[in-house]
């Protein structure tokens, strides 16, 4: 998951998880559903170790061959419960890859998104699975998000013990770059629009805003923009002159100012500069960002640079919020000119009705089996992530269905092992339901 949300740290998680776990009796369905929690239950040791075995295994997104390696050890575990799996190559958009798994079934057709990759690279100290005590595992990807990906498959083991497994159809789509997305994106993210284009359901198994009394049925988009000022340069005492202007660095400021001023305020819409730069003399870089300049005082700046991210809860919002930048960005001050170039990532994820219909299965199903009410995550801590290219096209989207824990993207990642069952449960049974409808 993309940096944005805001992670429970691990003290209120433990006390959520605490309050969580009693709040009422399991009243599972049918004797089905009872089947399902009890392999489930039963499965948990080996499920663990898989977790630990697949952590141990360093899958930096720019570590190719690590990645890899994680898919080759999920590969096996995905034929075996009757999936076909494939290897995207990731070569054309300069990653690894993209491990998917298809079965074919009776009823709807699910779509399973996670990714292999984390945010640490061969080079970083934080590389081994830790058992901290009988709940809690350090790790790698303990929680973001090579948990998620066993919750699937146990939930997945589970329905197949039960003989569920074939009321689904299912695909599942592990990607390898979704820490640091591949280029071209279109090529990156391909194979999952078009899976997305075949399914009816799409759910996420990142590890949401840890807290197991929330899921996500909307995520804001995760965009770009970067402003360039062009004044006429001159010696500084001529500044403020009909002729010479107000220079650039005034001008960005008065983009900046106006974009605060005039465009902040609306609900699920930010804009953040992430890098300003003006002087005599400016090499900006957009990839890592970086700027690197040099000037005199005595110089009034012909340039000017500013890049920073958008984030929308809509496309409409995305376009309205544009329409305003650019108008502020044309009001130039004398003698200067600026122009704004946009660029897409990930786009929003909005909170659809049948995202919230889905939620209210996963709620029902949560109550049945003893786990309380969930409800949704506000859109604003939740960041931008995979699901968002599939929430389009299908009918029902929810995320944050994977293990739950705390410290992504830290070293002090954690994985809530308490989680595991709750998570487990839910979503092997979720999917009984929705091949039952
Ligand atoms: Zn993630």
């Amino acid at each position: 998951m993309r940096p944005g949300f805001r992670p429970l740290a691990r003290a209120s998680l433990i006390i959520a998880l605490a309050a969580f776990t009693s709040s009422s009796p399991a009243a599972p369905r049918d004797a089905k559903e009872k089947a399902l929690v009890q392999h489930v239950t039963a499965g948990e040791k080996a499920h663990i170790e898989l977790l630990e075995q697949l952590v141990n295994v360093n899958s930096g997104t720019m570590n190719l061959a690590g990645v890899r390696q994680v898919g080759d050890l999920l590969r096996p575990r995905f034929e075996a419960l009757g999936f076909k799996v494939t290897w995207v190559d990731g070569t054309p958009f300069k990653r690894a890859g993209h491990l998917i798994a298809t079965r074919p079934g009776r009823g709807q057709h699910v779509l399973l998104i996670g990714h292999m990759d984390t945010v640490f690279e061969p080079n970083h100290p934080f590389q081994r699975w830790q058992r901290v005590d009988e709940n809690i595992a350090r790790g790698p990807g303990a929680a973001d998000d090579k948990g998620g990906i066993v919750v699937a498959l146990a939930a997945l083991d589970a329905l197949r013990q039960a003989k569920l497994l074939d009321s689904l159809q299912i695909t599942v789509v592990l990607h390898g770059d979704e820490e640091d997305s591949g280029a071209p994106l279109a090529l990156a993210r391909h194979d999952l629009i078009e899976a997305a284009k075949a399914a009816d359901i799409a759910i996420g198994l990142e590890n949401a805003a840890d807290n197991p009394k929330t899921a996500v049925t909307a995520r804001r988009s995760s965009t770009g923009w970067v402003v360039k000022v062009t004044a006429k340069s001159s010696h500084s005492s001529q500044i403020f002159s009909d002729n010479v202007g107000a220079g650039a660095a005034y001008e960005l400021g008065r983009i900046l100012n106006g974009f605060y001023q005039e465009v902040r305020g609306e609900e699920f819409v930010t804009f953040n500069p992430g890098l300003i730069a003006s002087s005599t003399q400016v090499d900006f870089k957009g990839q890592p960002l970086s700027a690197t300049l040099s000037g005199k005082n005595n110089i009034v700046a012909p340039t000017a640079i500013a890049s920073g991210d958008l984030r929308t809860l809509t496309v409409q919002q995305l376009e309205e919020t544009r329409a305003k930048m650019r108008k502020v960005v044309a009001a130039s001050l004398p003698q200067t000119s600026a122009e704004i170039e946009f660029t897409d990532n990930y786009p929003p994820m909005a909170p659809t009705e049948g995202n919230r219909k889905l939620l209210s299965l996963y709620d029902g199903v949560s109550k049945d089996l003893g786990f309380g009410p969930v409800t949704e995550v506000n859109p604003r801590n939740a960041g931008a992530a995979d699901i968002s290219f599939a929430a389009d096209h299908v009918d029902m989207a929810l995320d944050g269905l994977g293990l739950l824990g705390g410290g992504a993207h830290t070293p002090d990642e954690f994985a809530d092992l308490r989680t595991y069952q709750i998570q487990t449960q839910r979503l092997a049974v979720l999917l009984y339901r929705l091949g039952r409808r």
